[in-house]
């Protein structure tokens, strides 16, 4: 391995995924010198995909690319063109069917209702038990769509979910799913959506190309080496780590994934189905090849398991209430007395973000720092 002067490189970014990778491709292009290390063996983090039978396993969990912004759009579609993918998952109940997001399918199933008029009345009636502003998710949920939905699609999904009450977790967990009066299952809001055509790998492998990059490599493992190599270290693994939890650990959600293949060409009909009662272990199952409409003769599918999530373990949620927040902040604080290193995506910052936010944020900080 080659040994590298203090300061040689102008950057190390810390993590090969989305975040890691859109920032070191734009400080490339402007003739800025990148390292990239990665402690896992592969590159680009949580969407990256291992192929087996010509079909994408999510093998971190499904990533679907949806925005609102024409500029992020355009911003990715420049490494991969996408498919006309919908992402329109099922809840399954106990057996029971319900088309998701909530909208007039789910409405009429559950109530044997036809007009949203007759949905407007139930779910009306039904939240009146909330009269202030709503303070916890369950509260949110109720005043979204009612009790019978609550209580059948949202309080054992989310707190399998997240591993604890409805009670205690913010409302604007809920908020990021549609409530729709009309007949379409469209899970996402967004003007844009799809799968890259040429897999989430590609986009990965287009974005580092010509960057080296160190793959099984921990930078808290190997801190003597790589915090002097570079001018700056932007990292995006989780904010704590890099400070050795001085003030304690945030905490996360973890998951844990079982995917097995099946001599079978379809297995659950749909890309997403969620299991929303309490009593299933796990919270979804994805059968990876309705992602690109494939045929294959076999398919693969995943149960997701929600875990307790400890120091070691991949962190996929960031759990944002109050006391963490508050915690988050202090680290912030001290990130920010330190000029040399910028924390950024959905560890670095602490946040839920989706896709095109950590786009969004990674070129935020390319406009700050390298223009
Ligand atoms: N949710 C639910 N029932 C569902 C799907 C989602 O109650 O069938 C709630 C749950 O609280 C979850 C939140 O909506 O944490 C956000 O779901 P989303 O699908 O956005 O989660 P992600 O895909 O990020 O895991």
């Amino acid at each position: 391995m080659e040994v590298y002067m203090n300061n040689y490189f102008d950057y190390l970014i810390v993590g090969s995924g989305l975040f890691g990778s859109i920032f070191a491709y734009e400080a490339t292009k402007r003739g800025k010198k990148c390292l990239v290390i990665d402690k896992r063996s592969h590159t680009g983090g949580n969407i990256y995909c291992e192929n087996k039978d010509t079909i994408n396993i999510h093998k971190y969990g499904a990533h679907i690319f949806h925005t609102n912004d024409t500029n992020i759009w355009n911003y990715i579609n420049q490494f991969s063109k996408f498919n006309n993918f919908i992402n329109s998952p099922i809840a399954n109940y106990h057996g029971e069917i319900y088309n998701l997001p909530f909208n007039m399918n789910t409405f009429s199933k559950i109530w044997n209702i036809r007009t949203p008029q007759e949905a407007f009345n139930i779910i009306n009636k039904q939240k009146s038990i909330i009269s202030t502003t709503p303070k916890n998710l369950e509260e949110q949920a109720i005043s979204l769509v009612g009790t019978d939905i609550y209580e059948k699609l949202i309080k054992g999904y989310t707190e399998k979910q997240w591993g604890r009450d409805c009670k205690s977790l913010p409302p604007f967990i809920i908020k990021r799913l549609p409530v729709r009066y009309t007949y379409n299952n469209n899970y996402f809001n967004d003007t844009y959506q799809g799968i890259p055509i040429d897999g989430y790998n590609n986009i990965i492998k287009k974005l580092l190309n010509n960057i080296e990059v160190r793959l099984n490599t921990d930078f808290n493992l190997c801190r003597d080496i790589y915090s002097t190599i570079s001018n700056k270290i932007i990292y995006t693994g989780s904010i704590d780590s890099y400070f050795n939890y001085k003030f304690g650990a945030l905490d996360y959600r973890g998951l844990k994934f079982e995917t097995y293949k099946l001599e079978q060409n379809n297995y659950q009909g749909v890309a997403v189905m969620n299991f929303t009662d309490k009593d299933t272990p796990y919270t979804r199952i994805i059968e990876h090849k309705h992602f690109e409409f494939g045929n294959q003769p076999i398919t693969y599918i995943t149960k997701e398991y929600p875990s307790n999530w400890k120091i070691g373990d991949d962190a996929y949620y960031p759990i944002n209430d109050d006391k963490n927040q508050k915690l988050y902040k202090k680290y912030f604080n001290l990130a920010k007395l330190n000029n040399n290193i910028i924390f950024g995506g959905r560890l670095g910052e602490y946040k839920y973000y989706d896709m095109d936010q950590v786009i969004n944020s990674a070129l935020k900080l390319v406009t700050k720092e390298l223009n």
